[in-house]
């Protein structure tokens, strides 16, 4: 039995790496949170492999970077290759300064990395994690929320907490409880994942990028994971047994043009259909959804667990500021309405990048190549895979539209007194801000005064803490020709100002509590 440890703030069911960043950022807000997953360690077998500079900025405010990078290597750049083998496109990262002061795309290995995150949320007094437990029911009224854990033994336990997170993955059980359905976005593919650790033989003989074969006898993609792993996705064709593929036999059968099996060690294969799938709600009242329980989709740009971190980022700031400085519960309800538009416009943009690679028939396939080739002059130009990246359209951002309302705030390096470098973040940390570009005045700086937002942080480019080393926040205010702009704690941009009359009415209006 579960010891009797009070009301719980709150509850987050599955342990994943959506639940651990969870259980993290709770912890270290000392929010008592409960966390329960029916299994005991975190699966062996890489299944994300690529996150991006959001989710490391993520890790950094968690504290983590120095222990998470041993498991990151720079993400290759991706080379599309059509029907004739030649180049028809090509994905890159944008270049350094970078942006958030982190490699834009990585490549890392699933396993330890969750283990970090596991150890990390263990850490605080005010997280309670309990293992081998199996949620089997869950209830609410209008004051709390009740939750029926069962243990390997099978005795059943109850704990309370006021909030909930389904963090529970694809077949969540919290969903079902929380009487959620899910929304066919309109793909479904059989495909085998293979992971492969090469030996130096098989490495000399494999591409040196990674490549997305687009060919309509077999779609498949190949990536390069950190050190010598290696992964290949490979379409399963009409008439194939998912079964017999993922064979070692079946496999190895497949790998053929690459490598045979004196070239490495299967690590895991293992057949899916890839789904794209959200959740028609991500709220019931007291409870929420996030990461896989909220949404699956394709893994053809590696955005499954970003977008679960996202996730748990934005219920996360939202719960603090109710449970921590009397927010109304109102904003909770802009939790699902934004990241559910964003997941779907970026499963939608995946979808079209994973259409594009698995078209099946060879001539419409032969005109997809020339089309692309046509657009860029027969010279393919390398596209940043931030690019495909949408902002949040809707939900707590400003009315005032602008093209910079809702995408990511950089972090700039600055520098510390020293003149050593220091992200952003690690002086001015997570937390409502207005930031001013050098050029404004006295009469928008003082606009700043009329605000409902709890510790507000306020400062000025070149002035003070916040001097940059690398123009990276000089460029962007002169990109977007603003002369303030509002942050939200997860460091989504608000709303931007171009006058002092402005920014007063945007912060009037900005009303949490
Ligand atoms: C082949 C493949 C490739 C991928 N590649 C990428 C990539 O490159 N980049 C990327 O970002 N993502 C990728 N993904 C997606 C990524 O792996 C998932 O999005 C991510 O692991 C989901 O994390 P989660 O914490 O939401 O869910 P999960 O990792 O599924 O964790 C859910 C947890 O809940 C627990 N649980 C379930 N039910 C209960 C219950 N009733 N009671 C208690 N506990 C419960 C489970 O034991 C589990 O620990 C890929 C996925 C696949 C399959």
């Amino acid at each position: 039995m579960l010891p009797d440890r009070g009301v719980y703030e709150v509850a987050i069911v599955g342990f994943g790496p959506t639940g651990a960043v969870a259980a993290g950022l709770l912890g270290k807000k000392g929010i008592r949170t409960f966390v329960c997953d029916k299994l005991h360690d975190v699966y062996d077998k890489p299944r994300a492999i690529a996150l991006d500079h959001e989710i490391a900025r993520v890790f950094q405010h968690l504290g983590l970077t120095e222990k998470i990078q041993p498991f990151l290597e720079p993400f290759t750049d991706s080379v599309f290759y059509g029907v004739d083998g030649q180049m028809i496109k090509r994905m890159s990262t944008v270049s350094a300064p970078y942006p958030l002061a982190h490699l834009p795309s990585m490549v890392f290995t699933q396993p330890p990395v969750e283990k970090v995150l596991r150890e990390h949320a263990a850490s605080f007094g005010c997280i309670d994690i309990q293992l081998g437990q199996t949620l089997v029911n869950l209830e609410q009224d209008d004051d709390i929320s009740t939750l029926s854990l069962q243990a390997e033994d099978g005795s059943v336990s109850t704990i309370k907490a006021q909030y909930v997170i389904g963090c529970d993955g694809a077949s969540s059980a919290v969903r079902g409880f929380a009487g959620i359905g899910l929304q066919d976005l309109d793909f479904d593919e059989p495909w085998l994942v293979v992971d492969v650790l090469v030996n130096e033989e098989g490495l000399r003989k494999l591409p040196t990028t990674s490549v997305q074969y687009c060919n309509p006898q077999r779609p498949c993609t190949y990536l390069i994971c950190p050190g010598n792993h290696r992964r290949w996705e490979i379409s399963i064709n009409p008439g194939e047994d998912p079964q017999m593929v993922s064979t070692p036999e079946g496999t190895w059968k497949l790998l053929a043009p690459w490598i045979t099996p004196q070239d490495g060690e299967l690590w895991r294969q293992a057949s899916y259909r890839f789904h794209a799938l959200v959740a028609d709600t991500w709220r019931n009242k007291r409870f929420f959804l996030a990461g896989d329980s909220a949404h699956q989709q394709p893994p053809f740009l590696g955005q499954g667990m970003c977008q679960g971190v996202r996730d748990a980022v934005n219920v996360c700031w939202r719960l603090e500021a109710i449970l921590r400085n009397g927010a109304s519960d109102t904003l909770l309800d802009s939790y699902g309405i934004e990241r559910k538009a964003h997941v779907m416009e970026l499963t939608t943009r995946i979808k079209g990048i994973g259409q594009l690679i698995t078209e099946r028939d060879v001539e419409k396939a032969r005109t997809r190549d020339a089309k692309l080739l046509d657009e860029c002059g027969g010279v393919v130009k390398a596209m940043p895979r931030q690019d495909v990246q949408p902002a949040l359209t809707v939900g707590l951002l400003s009315p005032v539209l602008h093209p910079a309302r809702g995408t990511i705030f950089p972090q700039p390096l600055l520098q510390n007194k020293d003149g050593q470098p220091l992200r952003m973040d690690e002086i001015f940390p997570a937390g409502w801000k207005v930031i001013f570009s050098k050029d404004a005045g006295s009469d928008v700086l003082s606009a700043v005064t009329n605000h409902h937002l709890p510790h507000l942080q306020v400062a000025q480019l070149g002035v003070g803490q916040l001097v940059e080393l690398e123009n990276v926040l000089a460029n962007w205010f002169s990109k977007h020709a603003v002369l303030a702009t509002i942050v939200r704690p997860d460091h989504y941009i608000y709303g931007v100002c171009i006058n002092a009359n402005d920014l007063a009415q945007q912060l009037d209006a900005l009303k949490l509590l």
